[in-house]
């Protein structure tokens, strides 16, 4: 079977790909592995450019019941301080987020093909061989890669540098007098080789998020429980925060081997596709503007295909675009992982917080 355009992958990158191609005429297909719009794996902080792309894409974060954060509380061991976002973000579950997404495309026209699995058999000319687990081969002319943090069989992504990072998370109803202390602030609570953020969501839940280096995990039990109960004996405000919590996934979420910085240069080997979101560019998740950027790259993407550019070109400029941003955003993940590096983080934003509302615009994708 032949398609013209197929985006693997129904996250915030592929939707955003999917919305804008079916908004200028053309029908893409969008083959999703999952059965319906499930929770992720990411801390659900909506930057405001996020908030405005989606706006644009005709998502409205206040329709979907998001939360709104004005102040981000820095937390290291016993040590807190509160400084005032430059911006206005807010808290939205992934699931109640890429459901609304998804219905958003295909209501422009898109067509999505859901409980399917992309791997790729042959790439070239921008298109290539697919083969779909369960609904068998066909050949698109447009190939977009949009599946997240997951590899696609047959076209992963030339990640060069080792990734020792795993990310978990879990979702939780606090207590009311715990919502109550969390309302309007996402808290970021640093320690050694990793951090969390905790922040509500839609409906007063919380999300809990956390990024840990391998050997920290392991040095911390390996286990999830153990993990959770090391880092509230270390940290007395996320103890009062987690008490009485009740979790409301029915296990932890996990990712392994997260490939921060890593972004995609094209090349040859690529077949000219158009890699999205976090198959072209993986942020470090202190920033949490990873969404923001899968949803300017889905735009652009089908942008520069509707132009008639080069798959290259387009993949040249988003690195070009990312660039300053990334180098923020390393350097803040690196300080954050480091003993002086979170005492360092934590003073400033007492003492000084404008640094910290200056750091917090530069990780912001640029205008
Ligand atoms: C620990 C952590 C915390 C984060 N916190 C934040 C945050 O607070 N704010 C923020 O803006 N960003 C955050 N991010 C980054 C953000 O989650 C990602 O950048 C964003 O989800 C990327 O969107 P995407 O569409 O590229 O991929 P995804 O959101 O991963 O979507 C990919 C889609 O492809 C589907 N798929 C996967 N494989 C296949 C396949 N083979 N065939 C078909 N379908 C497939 C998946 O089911 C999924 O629906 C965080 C990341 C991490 C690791």
């Amino acid at each position: 079977m032949d398609e013209a355009l197929v985006i693997a992958g129904g996250g915030p990158a592929g939707t955003a790909a999917a919305l804008t191609l079916a908004r200028a005429g053309q029908s893409p297909l969008v083959i999703e592995r999952g059965e319906a719009a499930d929770e992720k794996l990411c801390g659900c902080f909506l930057s405001s450019e996020t908030e405005a792309m989606l706006a644009r894409l005709g998502v409205e974060a206040d329709r979907l019941g998001a939360s709104t954060i004005d102040r981000v509380r820095l937390v290291a061991a016993h040590r807190s301080a509160e400084v005032r976002l430059p911006f206005r973000a807010r808290g939205l579950s992934r699931h109640r987020l890429d459901g609304a997404l998804i219905e958003a495309a295909a209501r422009a026209g898109a067509r999505i093909v859901r409980e399917t699995i992309v791997a790729v058999a042959e790439t070239g000319g921008g298109g290539g061989e697919i083969e779909t687990r369960g609904k068998g081969r066909l050949r698109a002319s447009t190939l977009f890669l949009a599946t997240g943090k997951h590899e696609v069989r047959g076209a992963a992504r030339p990640v060069t540098e080792p990734c020792h990072n795993i990310g978990l998370k879990q979702m939780f109803a606090l207590s009311p007098r715990q919502r109550e202390r969390l309302a309007g602030a996402v808290e970021l609570y640093l320690f050694d080789g990793g951090y969390a953020g905790l922040q509500l969501v839609e409906n007063g839940r919380a999300n809990f998020c956390l990024v840990i280096g391998d050997s920290a995990w392991r040095a911390r039990g390996g286990a999830w429980d153990d993990l959770v109960r090391s880092l509230t004996d270390e940290m007395p405000m996320l103890k009062e925060r987690l008490e009485g919590a009740e979790p409301l996934l029915a296990r932890p979420l996990a990712v392994a081997r997260i490939p921060y910085g890593f972004l995609h240069t094209p090349g040859s080997a690529d077949g000219g596709v158009y890699r999205l979101g976090d198959q072209a560019a993986v942020i470090p998740s202190f920033s949490g503007d990873g969404m923001a950027i899968a949803l300017h790259s889905g735009i652009a993407a089908a942008d520069s295909f509707l132009a008639g550019s080069a798959a290259a070109d387009y993949q040249m400029r988003l690195r070009r675009r990312l660039a300053r941003q990334f180098a923020v955003a390393g350097g803040l993940h690196r300080l954050a992982s480091t003993g002086p590096g979170r005492t360092g983080l934590v003073a400033t934003a007492r003492h000084w917080p404008l640094p910290m509302r200056w750091a917090a615009s530069l990780t912001r994708l640029s205008g």
